[in-house]
């Protein structure tokens, strides 16, 4: 034991133990730094870099490190790359680490749900920009684990430096107890330091979940604590964008359907003379075969809401898509203000990032069926920080909108919260107030509420329909609510069999359909939801 002891603490072991941080910090390192090129190369969508970055894969993932080390230290001579057997050791545990890593690496970016890429784009995020603040924070911390994997192997394969002689501890152990014939607590002695050491990395590891462990900082330091009580803001009195309006007249009240009939009238007139804010000429698009809608023409008058109805799988999420180039269509054009989208002025076609850019620059804000918030960010930072990132305000005009917008849509008190501990409503109104926080010209809702519990349907018709009065913004809502859209909406479209098969006042067109899809659709629909549907 007494042995056991003193070997623990000799030197010529603990020197051992430097050498084996040494060549497992290189391996790390630069298996890192090469693993992020070989990720980058694979998700690049560019055949000829992927192909490359795959055969890289299968030859170093394929064969056994300890040949490659031993190519390292032994072959490359030949060729006039000499190195110290530490750093051969080194620069071969990076080349067999990059593809595990660059695995490791990809399979966090691609398991970042695809709705928080969709949003990073709509809200005009280049590529960039979306992996600095939304892909990379939330793929981070699903790899911690698969990391703290790696690293323990990497230290434990450091072992096999010891074949081109580098005297880490594995060599220096075999070494000691060839000299002493005191294998057993030699070897006891150097498996208890690796137990230290890979100890350490799972400490550490287990240290690194817990800082980025989202449901701890939400409710556990004193700044989010602090930021929490600014939030709430319970000294003010909200202005609920969620609450209902108090309601001058009842809907039964003829007096008020005369009233609305006429301010139905005058807008119309009003919208007939605004300028086009929205346009589509023969625009088709099909996924393969798939033909979805071919042809369409629209125009949409600043300020006006229309209201996209169709069957499910009718393509009006698809259209939707298209109208701010998150989906390519295969012809005809959208005009955004007058100007053609994913197009320069030239007529060439827009690559990513400037399309990114346009979406902003023509103003056209989304919102998801499924919220699609960030994950990892709470309810001010949703709306604040895609203000700083994308259009470069400071954080001090940046929260303050986003507050200024939390408090319209009800949720002064919830800004610090993240969206997983918010309702579907409320993550929804969050949704509505992130798109609309830079001023966009044209909003584009995707059903917005089908994916809430019928009781919070409710919150989230109401701030729309408040934008839709209070703001003047030009709105397409795709929606299966017929009594929002009959009240909301000036004009209804209703998509099927990938063509506008019929459209018109919302009014006429819910009640008086003349087109039968439109008949049978609304008669399905209307179960419950209108008053005086068609029989
Ligand atoms: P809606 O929103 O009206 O329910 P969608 O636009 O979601 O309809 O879908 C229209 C059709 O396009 C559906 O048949 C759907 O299966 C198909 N579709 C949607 N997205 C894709 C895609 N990325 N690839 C292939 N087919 C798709
Ligand atoms: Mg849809």
């Amino acid at each position: 034991m007494a042995l056991f002891f003193h070997y623990l603490s000799l030197a010529y072991l603990l020197h051992g133990i430097a050498l084996t941080l040494a060549v497992t910090a290189y391996g790390l390192a630069g298996g890192l730094g090469a693993g992020i090129v070989l990720a980058a190369m694979q998700l690049s969508g560019q055949k000829g870099l992927a192909a490359l970055a795959r055969g890289y894969t299968v030859v170093f993932r394929g064969t056994p490190l300890i040949l490659q080390m031993v190519f390292v230290y032994d072959a490359l001579p030949h060729f006039g790359v000499r190195w110290s057997a530490v750093a051969s050791a080194g620069v071969a545990l990076a080349a067999n680490e990059a593809p595990f890593i660059a695995e490791i690496l990809r399979s966090g970016i691609l398991g970042v749900d695809r709705g928080q890429v969709l949003a990073g784009r709509a809200l005009g995020m280049p590529g960039r920009v979306l992996m600095r603040h939304v892909v990379a924070p939330q793929a981070i911390r699903t790899m911690i684990p698969a990391f703290g994997n790696e690293a323990v192997s990497a230290l434990k394969n450091s072992s096999l430096a010891s074949f081109i002689s580098v005297q880490e501890l594995t060599l220096r152990s075999t070494q000691l107890a060839s000299s002493t014939f005191d294998f057993f607590s030699v070897f006891f002695a150097s498996g208890l330091l690796y137990l230290v050491l890979t100890g350490s990395v799972s400490l550490l590891q287990l240290g690194a979940e817990r800082v980025l462990d989202l449901d701890r900082q939400a409710t556990g330091s004193m700044r989010g604590l602090a930021r929490r009580l600014r939030g709430a803001a319970w000294w003010r009195r909200p202005r609920d964008l969620a609450q209902p309006a108090p309601r001058a007249t009842t809907p039964e009240d003829p007096s008020r359907s005369c009233g609305v009939a006429i301010d139905r009238q005058q807008r119309a007139q009003r919208l007939a003379s605004a300028p086009i804010a929205l346009e589509l000429r023969g625009l088709s698009k099909s996924y393969g075969e798939h033909r979805i809608f071919s042809e369409l023409d629209l125009r949409v008058h600043s300020g006006e809401v229309v209201a996209l109805l169709g069957p499910s799988g009718s393509g009006k999420s698809t259209l939707l898509r298209c109208l701010n180039r998150l989906e390519v269509w295969d012809s005809g054009t959208v005009l955004i203000g007058g100007h053609r989208m994913g197009m320069s002025p030239g007529g060439v076609v827009l690559g990513p990032s400037a399309v990114a850019r346009q979406r902003v620059e023509l103003g056209v804000g989304m919102v998801f069926q499924h919220f699609n918030l960030f994950a990892h960010v709470s309810a001010r930072e949703n709306i604040a920080g895609p203000l700083r990132w994308v259009l470069g305000w400071s954080a001090r005009e940046a929260d303050a909108r986003a507050q200024e917008l939390l408090d319209r849509v009800g949720l002064a008190d919830r800004a610090e919260a993240l969206p997983r501990h918010l309702s579907g409503g409320q993550q929804q109104r969050v949704a509505i107030a992130r798109a609309i926080a830079p001023r966009p010209r044209v909003l584009l809702l995707d059903e917005p509420t089908s994916a809430l519990d019928p009781e919070m349907v409710g919150e989230v018709l109401e701030v729309i329909r408040r934008l839709a009065r209070e703001e003047g913004l030009t709105m397409l809502i795709s929606t299966h609510q017929l009594r929002f859209a009959e009240e909301v909406a000036d004009r209804v479209v209703f998509l099927a069999q990938g063509r506008i098969v019929e459209e018109g006042p919302a009014h006429t067109v819910l009640h008086a359909p003349s087109h039968a899809l439109t008949s049978r659709f609304i008669r399905v629909m209307a179960a419950g939801q209108l008053s005086g549907a068609p029989a």
